[in-house]
């Protein structure tokens, strides 16, 4: 297939640094409830708080059916973007609402709509709860883009690993659908954190565009207590390590298992076939870690997913060359280019007239420094912008 021949991923270098940027790295909770949704105990105010004694930077406060207005509040200590939890029924949590959607009658479909016409972001929760349940398959039939999936929630029960199978469905077809791992608290925060999961979220400034576009872009790790210490993509090689963790597990295709050993830091080496491959990093039941897929053959994944977006940049963060994938409804006249963070030009990557349809494009940017870029594509009709980090 032409895929092989184009791909890449052997020659792409990517070099995701974490040991130097530890403090980047924020505690999130994306799914929580005050007393706002009714089967809620505390205010809102009292939760921040609560979250922030416990070492929490960003909060998504998700009330059933009801956005709590918890930007409004500019809580100190704690960075908030709004959201709800669209309930009855499939649970979706809806990141970045801008108003209360009343989620009750409405079907699986109305409630991702719904989102998504208030361009937001769309999270599939606990999945394989018993009352709330929601297969692959439902949710492969749904329309528009579904960006994430909760793969930890306690409501799911913890020894039901079927989460993780749910998600590895979605992965093997295609689906750029990154993993959450939430607490799902009702009230003040048990004093052991066996049960409860986080999400450590990748920005350099808590701003709410950083942490969307970090969110989208698969740059964070889902955890209950394993923290991450190094992950590395180099080509066709991963290295992934932890601090407090004692066995790694690379899960790929229709949830195999392709490598597993007891140890605190592991490799892997794609073998061909492997079209993703995911760590999970185990301590004991309780405590782990689950880092986003690295996707070897997006080609396939994009004819496969019908809701991937226009325009996608892989591997982002970049080593030496990513490509970038676009899709032009008419012939046009575009120029895609590099600038940098103050808007200047670094880079001119192509210009001229392009057919309608499917594109890509391979970027050489071994000659750069490393940090955050922009990469613009221009026509009369319409400009795009997408950020792009390079880190070698
Ligand atoms: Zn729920
Ligand atoms: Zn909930």
């Amino acid at each position: 297939m032409r895929c092989i021949t184009i791909f890449l991923f052997c020659i792409i270098s990517v070099s995701l640094q974490l040991l130097h940027a530890q403090n980047r790295y924020y505690k999130t909770e994306t799914h929580c409830h005050s007393s706002n949704s009714g089967d809620g105990f505390i205010s809102p105010a009292d939760l921040l708080q609560d979250y922030k004694s416990r070492g929490y930077k960003i909060v998504f406060m998700s009330d059933h059916d009801t956005m709590t207005d918890v930007e409004a509040m500019n809580f100190p200590g704690i960075f908030s973007i709004n959201s709800e939890e669209l309930s009855c029924g499939s649970h979706f949590n809806g990141f970045n609402m801008k108003a209360t959607v009343p989620a009750c009658g409405m079907s699986n479909q109305q409630k991702v709509d719904a989102i998504l016409a208030q361009d937001a972001l769309v999270c599939v929760n606990h999945p394989v709860a018993p009352r709330w349940r929601i297969t692959a398959k439902e949710i492969l039939a749904l329309q528009g883009k579904i960006s994430f999936v909760e793969i930890y929630n306690p409501t799911d029960l913890y020894e039901a690993a079927d989460d993780q199978s749910l998600w590895d469905s979605l992965l093997t077809a295609g689906w750029h659908t990154w993993g959450i791992s939430s607490g799902d608290v009702h009230q003040f925060l048990p004093l052991e954190d066996i049960w409860i999961g986080y999400s450590m979220i990748h920005v350099d400034t808590l701003t709410k565009d950083a942490v969307l576009d970090a969110m989208l872009g698969g740059d964070f790790y889902a955890s209950t207590g394993v923290e991450l210490k190094d992950y590395k993509v180099s080509g066709d090689t991963i290295n992934v390590s932890c601090t407090n963790c004692f066995r790694i597990i690379f899960w790929g295709d229709n949830h195999t298992i392709l490598k597993q050993a007891n140890t605190s830091s592991l490799q892997y080496i794609r073998q061909p076939g492997d079209q993703y491959v995911r760590a999970e990093l185990i301590l004991d039941r309780f405590n782990k870690a689950w880092t986003q897929p690295v996707f070897f053959d997006l080609t396939t994944a994009i004819n496969n997913h019908k809701n991937i977006p226009p325009e996608e940049i892989y591997p982002n963060p970049s080593g030496g060359q990513f490509k970038f994938y676009y899709y032009l409804e008419d012939k046009n006249a575009i120029d895609i280019a590099l600038y940098d963070l103050q808007g200047k030009l670094v880079r001119k990557i192509f210009s001229g007239a392009e057919q309608s349809g499917r594109h890509d494009l391979l970027v050489d940017v071994e000659d750069l420094p490393n940090g955050t870029y922009f990469l613009k594509m221009q026509s009369e009709q319409f400009s795009i912008s997408k950020p792009v980090s390079i880190f070698k």
